[in-house]
């Protein structure tokens, strides 16, 4: 009989806990399916300020876990819950002084003066509670740079322990960066800052470590795997990851349909399946209601995302002007770089019975916009999968996005074959620029007045199946390679 393979999935935030963006919701919901294929699979977060005893039925586990990270002594202790609706354990690394802060990363759009010892203690303690809880993973699982030190950490001080490990990339454009002076908060020895090593012009990488010293590298999506070997999107790590591409994959994100399914989503007022699509119109109301648009028919545009020049705000404001002169509706959800904040608000202004922007983080929003509206922007210039095109088909709502990693790989393109053969579940411009991206709001407008093949659109993006079970057989296969079983 096979051994169950024994996996700790890291991630410095895990939905429903914590959540910045798609790695939140990813860490809630694969290690669900990980569960499901026959793995012992455990998770490992910090437990920041927001996530509290009480209401998420945590219970201190390991009082107090100490140890050196250089010359620094440090100490945490360690909380167990569940991931909601499952058996899976969710261990909360605690240590007030370094997760206790208003926000996760950043405040104001500043990266914490701190970060380098916040996620160097974070991944330390990780390795130490292995120790400590009587269970050895065949493997961990790295996320994004807060947990890349962990493979350096297996490598050097913990290189007795024989554990696998596999990185995975959710965005390279963000690498985890700090000057050279800081190396000695890691713990790690000079030599390691070399440019075989962690060094990056000058600086220490932590992504460039973990893509370095773990077994395996995967990112979200096929496309994306490519296009970060280029110059164009690689953002300086190319040549490391074409160093690494015999052991680099591209597995594309799944979704907890548990959590995105408007024929059981709480946060929306009416429910509807693929047999009963008219009740969608009862969410567009409930939407333009909550957002103080008039009750209109006309099709209503909506985009969730980081406010970011990445999601292709730069050339979405070009256009603002254009948009709001045509007979629509857009509902915009986000927060982010205070550029965009302004330059949005004022829009808001201006359009105020056509636009509604919401510059907060809101989930129940975030579902009732999916659910309400008609069609959904992603014009992200890059993005290695993106979540919310996956929750749009469910939701009878069209993506209308720039041709680019997991966008490419997930939205089947407008085109006269596609839609003779059913399957068009989107419309994609492969230019990046902002005139392009008016053309494919236009053509998408166009075709929503066709109702018939409108239908056919809404259909097969609901008929789509993105669930985690089969990316989970995916990674349960690299564990068997990394694991050697
Ligand atoms: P990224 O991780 O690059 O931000 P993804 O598309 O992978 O982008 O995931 C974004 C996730 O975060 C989606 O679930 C989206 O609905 C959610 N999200 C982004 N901004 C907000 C917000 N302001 N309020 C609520 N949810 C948000």
């Amino acid at each position: 009989m096979n051994k169950k393979l024994n996996i700790l999935y890291c991630s410095p935030e895990v939905t429903p806990f914590s959540k910045t963006g798609g790695l939140g919701d990813v860490a809630g919901s694969l290690p669900k399916a990980l569960a499901g294929a026959g793995c012992d699979v455990r998770v490992i977060t910090p437990k920041y300020a927001g996530i509290k005893e009480s209401t998420h039925k945590l219970k201190k586990v390991i009082d107090s876990i100490s140890f050196k990270i250089g010359k620094r002594d440090e100490a945490g202790s360690l909380y167990e819950g569940k991931l909601p609706g499952s058996k899976v354990p969710v261990y909360f690394v605690s240590c007030d002084k370094y997760f206790v802060r208003k926000e996760m990363y950043q405040e104001n759009g500043k990266d914490y003066e701190d970060n380098l010892e916040r996620f160097s203690f974070f991944s330390m303690m990780v390795l130490h509670s292995i120790e400590k809880m009587g269970w050895q993973p065949d493997v961990i699982h790295c996320n994004d740079w807060q947990t890349a030190l962990i493979p350096l950490y297996l490598k050097t001080t913990f290189k007795e322990k024989k554990i696998g490990t596999l990185f995975t990339i959710h965005n390279i454009g963000y690498q985890g960066l700090f000057d050279k002076e800081k190396l000695s908060l890691t713990g790690l020895d000079s030599d390691i800052f070399n440019i075989k090593g962690i060094e990056y012009f000058g600086k220490i990488n932590l992504l460039k470590g973990g893509i370095i010293f773990s077994d395996i590298v995967t990112t979200v999506s096929p496309v994306y795997s490519k296009e970060i070997q280029t110059k164009d999107y690689g953002y300086g790590l190319e040549g490391v990851l074409n160093e690494r591409s015999k052991d680099l994959y591209g597995i594309i994100n799944g979704v907890d349909y548990d959590e995105w399914d408007p024929s059981s989503d709480n946060h929306i007022s009416v429910r509807y399946s693929i047999k009963s699509i008219g009740r969608k119109k009862g969410c567009k109301k409930d939407l333009q209601k909550n957002c103080g648009l008039p009750l209109t028919d006309r099709p209503v545009i909506g985009m969730i995302s980081r406010l970011d020049d990445q999601k292709g705000l730069d050339i979405l404001v070009e256009i603002m002007d254009e948009l709001m002169h045509l007979d629509i509706q857009m509902v915009m959800l986000g927060t982010g770089k205070t550029i965009f904040h302004n330059i949005l608000k004022k829009f808001k202004v201006k359009y105020k019975d056509k636009l509604s922007v919401n510059l907060f983080f809101d989930n129940t929003l975030a579902h009732k916009i999916e659910a309400g509206s008609d069609l959904f922007l992603i014009p992200s210039k890059y993005e290695p999968c993106g979540l919310s095109q996956l929750y749009s088909f469910k939701y009878g709502t069209v993506p209308v996005a720039h041709k680019t990693g997991g966008l490419a790989d997930t939205i089947t393109d407008y085109t006269p074959s596609t839609i003779a053969n059913n399957k068009a579940t989107g419309f994609l411009f492969s230019h990046y620029s902002p005139d392009d991206l008016l053309k494919a709001i236009l053509l998408s407008l166009s075709v929503y007045e066709d109702k018939q093949t409108w239908k056919k659109i809404v259909t097969a993006g609901m008929k789509s199946d993105f669930s985690w079970k089969r990316p989970a057989k995916e990674y349960v296969r690299l564990y068997k390679e990394v694991s050697g079983g």
